[in-house]
């Protein structure tokens, strides 16, 4: 009899790295395996598990809806799907929500809005930052500025430019009255956890005043209070005309949702757009679940200070080890380290020794804990790192 890691290898297709752990549930923020063996789990399905798992909001809100019915389709009114919609209306400032089941569906239903406001004012050019990550589907993969993703597969969408990241002279000189849409990331979380600047945050958001383009903020993986703020652009103090959301909306079911400002919410007909899926009633229940306890004040400001604290933590580390740490960035429960070409190895020996997360733009740790993570977990995460690093360098 074949193992499973040796039947995974024979039946699904060879494109993942799977950690070598036979997971058999999940805890809080910890992950357990067969043997009873604990992990530490700061990747949280990639910043999907918010609420870490077995949080029996999400379990009750999951049986309720299992007792009523798995999926009806948009043919229906649902109200679970209408509870969620008004929460994201009242949590974004925006106008109008449209959910998918992940981050590409709604980055590709928002490039069909984009592209047909194109079509109506004459505009044509998209803009997308070196470095981005923004889905693999031909649309999404378009504005997916990192060769790995996109060589294999041009010619992709036409019209697209590419910026250099943080670079607000060099975005300047890109944007002009063709200019379309800016599609960016508050923070660069497959990029490399690389947040933002100032400088061209500010550029961007002056060029739509001067030009008249749309911006559009991906916030699926900074979105749903990962930052410390609902979505990351309050934190800034900016206002997109459209945002998507994914990855820890749905509280550990796929679900996604664009989230459009009043002027571009009448920009789709009735048909020009659809999902069977999108909005599935489980997903919404536990993504309301999930947003009705994120929305708290105070559970955002924990994420802050435990952030803060986690941050702290990560630089105190970082000066011991000057020589093998870059740097640390990143914004509350979104924290990178960048440690070089050896990040896969330092990856690979932490989950050996119970702690999980994975590796940003081929050179940066990420960790993106589960957003009810505590400085009990922190301290273990840092000890653990010490252990690791002093096991390694010394
Ligand atoms: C994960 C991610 C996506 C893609 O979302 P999927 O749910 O994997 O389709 C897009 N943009 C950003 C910023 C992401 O982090």
């Amino acid at each position: 009899m074949m193992d499973l890691f040796e039947q995974a290898r024979k039946y699904l297709l060879n494109i993942y790295k799977p950690f070598p752990i036979d997971v058999d549930y999940g805890k809080g923020v910890y992950l357990y395996d067969k043997n009873g063996r604990a992990y530490l789990d700061f990747l949280a399905g990639i910043a999907v598990n918010a609420l870490g798992y077995q949080h029996p909001a999400i379990q009750q809100a999951l049986v309720k809806q299992i007792n009523r019915n798995l999926h009806l389709s948009n043919y229906f009114i649902q109200d679970v799907q209408v509870e969620l919609a008004r929460e994201l209306v009242q949590q974004s400032g925006l106008s109008k929500v449209f959910f998918s089941n992940s981050g590409t569906e709604a980055i590709e239903g928002l490039l069909k809005i984009v592209k047909k406001w194109g079509r109506e004012h004459h505009k044509s050019e998209i803009i997308a930052f070196e470095g981005s990550f923004h889905g693999r589907s031909l649309g999404a993969l378009s504005i997916t500025m990192q060769a790995k993703y996109q060589q294999s597969f041009l010619p992709l969408l036409p019209h697209i430019k590419s910026v250099p990241a943080n670079d607000a002279q060099a975005f300047a000189k890109a944007i002009n009255k063709n200019t379309l849409a800016v599609f960016y990331e508050g923070i660069m979380g497959e990029g490399g956890v690389r947040p933002i600047s100032e400088d061209l945050l500010n550029a961007i958001y002056d060029g739509r005043d001067r030009f008249g383009y749309l911006v559009v903020a991906d916030e699926i993986q900074t979105g749903v209070g990962r930052t410390g703020t609902f979505y990351y652009y309050q934190k800034r103090k900016v206002m997109p005309d459209a945002i998507a959301t994914a990855k820890g909306l749905g509280g550990g079911l796929p679900l996604g949702a664009f989230v459009l400002n009043e002027k571009l919410s009448s920009v789709l007909k009735r048909g020009e757009h659809g999902t069977t899926y999108g909005g599935n009633p489980l997903a919404c229940a536990t993504g309301l679940a999930t947003v009705k306890i994120v929305k708290q004040p105070e559970f955002l400001s924990k994420i802050l200070a435990t952030g803060q604290y986690f941050k702290e933590q990560l630089e105190a580390f970082a000066s011991q080890y000057p020589a093998i740490v870059k740097d640390v960035r990143g914004e509350g429960l979104m924290l990178g380290m960048e440690v070089g070409e050896k990040a896969p190895d330092l990856m690979a020996e932490c989950y050996k020794h119970g702690l999980l997360f994975n590796v940003a733009g081929g050179n940066t740790l990420r960790f993106v804990p589960p957003l009810i993570v505590d400085k009990t977990a922190v301290d273990e995460a840092i000890t653990k790192l010490h252990a690791i690093f002093a096991g390694i360098f010394k």
